[in-house]
């Protein structure tokens, strides 16, 4: 099965990767499907889904200039250039994200991403979306995929040849190449959950500095809060489910109340809501998604979160599923079929979506604790030292979020 003999390719997801591969899909000559399980939110109010603004480094940013698509992108994105670290005392102090002007991060609404996403590749003539349909993976056939319209409850089936699943974290189709035995997958929760909160803007401006992603590190957990356009935070308290401080303890507005006030003074202040807030947000969980076989020969390919979910403490996993995206493409001039392509797929990717698992989650620690360290900012005094110095010198954190030509693996690595 060649590359360019199939009718089309499916793709299983609308969501960031998704709607990223629609683009690059269509724009290289494909006819592709998009089945979606949620309403088209072109038309339905926006829901933020998982979290409501992402941070959108290096690796992101290529492939959406791969997709021709950056610059409506950009609009809609507000420069992050350092870590606004609040201690407990109030003193708050910016520790910039990188030595060189260029290097910095961007808050981005996931909805208006998406959305973005889906208008370009809606644009192409060659692709088309099918909204409100719900994949329930691979029926006992070895190519066709069950489908639900979630308007009527209609099942039906769809061939597969050639499919790609970017239905994210929970993906149906990794569930069912599981059960047929292709994918190994190992699942590792995270103790920690998270809840997404607001800190509203003062007469339509930022209460905080805008350019700056907001930590309150406090040893085992911590809240941030990325800025949004309309002068609003988006902050994420991070805590252990169980035990001492953790959601477990928070039953009522009056322990969040307290909560607050003790561990988190300065930001409470911003936060007038959060006690009643806090209850009507959902507690997320988190965790890290290891899978083997990606791929049912050249009919079935995962990617993205459904291949490889990460904690989010790099904010990288949207970045790495657009890499995901860009080297599919990269690789399709490599090879003439579908199987071929989607082997040396796993081979590239994996190893490096291995790397970033791990280093999201060494960075939940650095976050939280390190940043607070006396020994933590001298180390990282000096290698910024050194980097102004030696150009040849670049720290690890650079290298995942600035530096795209150096993979995951060469950083964890090197
Ligand atoms: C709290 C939090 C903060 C994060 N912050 C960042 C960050 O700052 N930077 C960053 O890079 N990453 C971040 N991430 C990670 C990022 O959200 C994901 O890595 C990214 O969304 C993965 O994109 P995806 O397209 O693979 O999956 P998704 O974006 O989850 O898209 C999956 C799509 O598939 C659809 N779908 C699901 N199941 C089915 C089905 N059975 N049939 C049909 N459609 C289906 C869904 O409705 C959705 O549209 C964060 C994640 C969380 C939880």
């Amino acid at each position: 099965m060649s590359l360019t003999s199939v009718a089309g390719v499916n793709i299983i997801g609308a969501g960031l990767a998704g709607s990223l591969l629609a683009i690059l899909l269509g724009r290289r000559g494909f006819k592709v499907t998009v089945y979606e399980r949620r309403p088209d939110p072109r038309l339905a109010s926006a829901n933020g889904g998982r979290s409501i603004n992402l941070a959108l480094a290096a690796r992101g940013i290529r492939g959406l200039e791969l997709a021709g698509v950056l610059d409506r992108v950009m609009p809609l994105a507000t420069v992050m250039r350092g870590r606004m670290v609040h201690e407990h005392d109030g003193a708050a102090a910016l520790q910039m994200y990188g030595v060189r002007p260029n290097e910095v991060i961007y808050s981005v609404s996931r909805a208006q991403l998406n959305r973005t996403l889906i208008e370009a590749a809606a644009r192409l003539p060659n692709v088309t979306f099918s909204f409100d349909q719900l994949c329930l993976g691979l029926a006992h056939e070895k190519t066709v995929l069950e489908m639900r319209d979630e308007k009527n409850g209609r099942i039906y089936h769809t061939a597969a040849q050639p499919s790609i699943a970017t239905d994210g974290a929970g993906s149906e189709v990794r569930d069912s190449l599981m059960a047929r035995e292709v994918s190994t997958v190992r699942e590792e929760p995270l103790d920690h959950d998270y809840k997404e909160l607001t800190i509203p803007a003062r007469d339509g401006k930022h209460v905080m500095e805008p350019n700056a992603l907001h930590i309150w590190p406090r040893g085992g957990f911590m809240l941030i809060a990325l800025p949004n356009l309309n002068g609003t935070f988006t902050a994420t308290l991070f805590l252990a489910r169980h035990g001492t401080n953790s959601f477990d303890e928070l039953t009522s507005p009056d322990a969040v109340d307290g909560f607050f006030a003790r561990e988190f003074p300065g930001a409470k202040v911003l936060m007038p809501e959060v006690p009643h807030e806090f209850f009507e947000h959902p507690q997320g969980s988190l965790g890290t998604v290891y899978t083997r076989g990606w791929h049912l020969g050249g009919d079935v390919l995962l990617l993205g979160d459904a291949a490889h979910a990460i904690v989010p403490f790099h904010g990288q996993g949207m970045n790495c599923a657009f890499e995901d995206c860009a080297e599919l493409i990269r690789l399709m001039d490599r090879h003439q079929s579908w199987p071929g392509l989607f082997q040396a797929f796993e081979a590239e990717r994996r190893p490096n979506t291995d790397a970033i698992a791990q280093m999201a989650l060494e960075n939940y620690v650095e976050m939280r604790e390190a940043v607070l360290d006396d020994e933590y900012r001298k180390k990282k005094k000096e290698a910024e030292e050194l980097e102004r110095k030696d150009p040849n010198f670049i720290p690890r954190y650079s290298k995942v979020m600035f530096h795209p030509e150096i993979s995951y693996t060469a950083a964890l690595t090197r």
